[in-house]
């Protein structure tokens, strides 16, 4: 570490320079008093005949009431879309089916302003995040399946691709909008027809989504969403006509889905929790590593399965990357999602930040070193500050189970094979980061992580074009890319073999 690296670690974050508030404005969102459920390209009152409100993770105030759908509106939503199916969608030219879903792409950029504050206000994510993150990449992941909607026998040579039928489809509550875009593209490129339950507490992009269906005149019943909570989930899960299960959400619910189709022929993907590795060698150029850390670690409050939540810092970087990481922690501004200053927002749901206590207190009591900056969280709504544990142990909760919030626990190695077995030595499997100078290092390490996904001088990236899934409890399956059409898709013939 040279002399300037050192002073400059010592010294006090600049406190004189206090951003001025720069509030994003709510009045581009227009919301309902109350939502039914989307089905058959209608807004329908929920046979349930329940409603519960959904709330601002960063005030605690209702925005809206939602339907919470039951077993009968499950029944009427599957039967809608298997009416869509039989009837046009499936046997829809491609290059037809891809015009919609342009058009869905292109209605979500023109109103993506009015998407990112409901994503922030409902969801409780800054607004920097949805805005530039969450947004366009749900817009980029329709264009990017629209391309391959007319050209699935080219995706899939000589396999006869048909899609399979009607896809249940039932996302988390950390990416609603973006989650939904992984899911509904290839369905529909692939010709087949949807329902999906959004999370309990993120409804709303959900809903403003079906006015963008609307207005991209896609046919009735080829997309439905019911709202709900897990019964909701559960009962589409099992419904009989439903051919395709398509789950993001914990290793729990995942196992749960997985017990409950066995045996029924229903195809399924699972994209289940993690618990990353972000490991840092000593040659790594320091700086860009720690915005790597943050950015693995802090981005949408932790609220991320394949977050960095375990750093693994080769011993002889240890103190320079721990003194760094402090001073940047530092400058993290928490607070209103909807300011556009904001690094860190709420906390999505009250339950999530005590699971975070929780966990953050085994820590504590496990012998973990805590650290986090000095900051002043708002009185109203739920927050949490970021946090790092040093003096972790591998055997410990916070090294073993998914905390999914703003905390970060660190652990060393020596060796490149120390950092791969401690990298490995968890139940997940979802992804994984490396930094280092050395190209061949990066390649070493990546062939024997076993993550879905390895970032190389970078975290948290996210591309269409690139699959993403995990390996063992972080469940099966891909989505994003090629591969991310195969799970919707049944084949008559063999895969092309070549030389026999
Ligand atoms: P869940 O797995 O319960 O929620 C994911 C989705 O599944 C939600 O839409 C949920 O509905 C639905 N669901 C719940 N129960 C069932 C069921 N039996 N059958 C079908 N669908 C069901 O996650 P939680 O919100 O409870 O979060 C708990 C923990 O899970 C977090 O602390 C985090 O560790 C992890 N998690 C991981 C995610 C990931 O992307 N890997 C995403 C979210 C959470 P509802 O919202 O109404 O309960």
């Amino acid at each position: 570490m040279t002399e300037i690296e050192r002073k400059q670690d010592r010294s006090p974050v600049p406190s004189a320079f206090d951003y001025a508030p720069a509030p994003e404005s709510r009045d581009v969102v227009q919301l309902e008093e109350r939502y039914g459920l989307y089905i058959g390209g209608e807004w329908v009152e929920p046979r349930s005949g329940e409603y519960q409100p959904t709330v601002s993770p960063a005030t605690e105030e209702p925005l809206a009431e939602v339907a919470y759908g039951g077993a009968e509106d499950v029944d009427v939503a599957v039967g809608a879309a298997r009416e869509a199916f039989s009837n046009g969608w499936s046997s829809l030219p491609g290059s037809e089916r891809a015009k919609y879903i342009y058009r869905i792409a292109r209605v979500l950029q023109e109103r993506s302003r009015e998407f990112a504050v409901l994503e922030s206000l409902d969801g409780g994510k800054p607004i920097r995040e949805s805005r530039d993150v969450d947004i366009p990449l749900a817009a980029a992941h329709f264009f990017y399946y629209a391309g391959w909607a007319d050209k699935l026998e080219y995706a899939f040579p000589n396999r006869r691709p048909q899609p399979v039928g009607v896809a249940a489809q039932i996302i988390p509550w950390n990416f609603p909008l973006l989650m939904l875009a992984w899911k509904v593209a290839p369905a529909l490129a692939t010709g087949n027809t949807v329902v999906l339950k959004p999370a309990e507490t993120t409804p709303l992009t959900a809903l403003l989504f079906c006015d963008v269906l609307r207005q991209a005149g896609l046919p009735p019943g080829v997309v439905n969403i019911v709202t709900g909570d897990g019964r909701a989930g559960a009962e589409l899960v099992k419904h009989p006509d439903v051919d395709k299960v398509a789950f993001t959400g914990s290793t729990e619910v995942g196992k749960a889905i997985q017990r409950a189709i066995a045996g029924t022929g229903k195809k399924l993907t699972l994209e289940l929790g993690g618990k990353a590795a972000n490991v840092i060698f000593d040659d790594a150029a320091l700086d860009q590593a720690v915005e790597g850390i943050v950015n693995g670690i802090y981005f949408n409050q932790g609220h991320v399965c394949c977050a960095g939540s375990r750093l693994l810092v080769q011993e002889s970087i240890y103190e320079p990357v721990i003194a760094k990481l402090k001073r940047r922690m530092g400058t993290l501004r928490v607070g209103d999602p909807l300011d556009k200053n904001t690094d860190v927002g709420a906390i999505n749901s009250k339950e999530q930040l005590e699971r975070i206590q929780e966990l953050v207190a085994a820590g504590e009591e496990e012998g973990a070193e805590i650290y986090q900056p000095p900051c002043r969280l708002p009185e109203k709504g739920w927050f949490f500050p970021p946090t790092v544990f040093t003096n972790v142990a591998q055997s410990y909760r916070i090294a073993q189970e998914e905390i999914f919030g703003p905390v970060l626990s660190v652990l060393t190695f020596r060796t490149p094979d120390e950092a791969v077995e401690k990298a490995n030595n968890t139940a997940y499997g979802l992804s994984a980061g490396i930094w280092t100078e050395k190209g061949s290092r990066i390649l070493y390490m990546a062939s024997r992580l076993r993550a879905g996904v390895v970032w190389g001088n970078t975290f948290n990236r996210f591309d269409p074009t690139s699959p993403f899934g995990g390996f063992k409890e972080s469940g099966f399956g891909r989505e994003g890319g090629l591969q991310g059409l195969e799970p919707y898709l049944d084949f008559e013939g063999k895969p092309e073999t070549f030389g026999g």
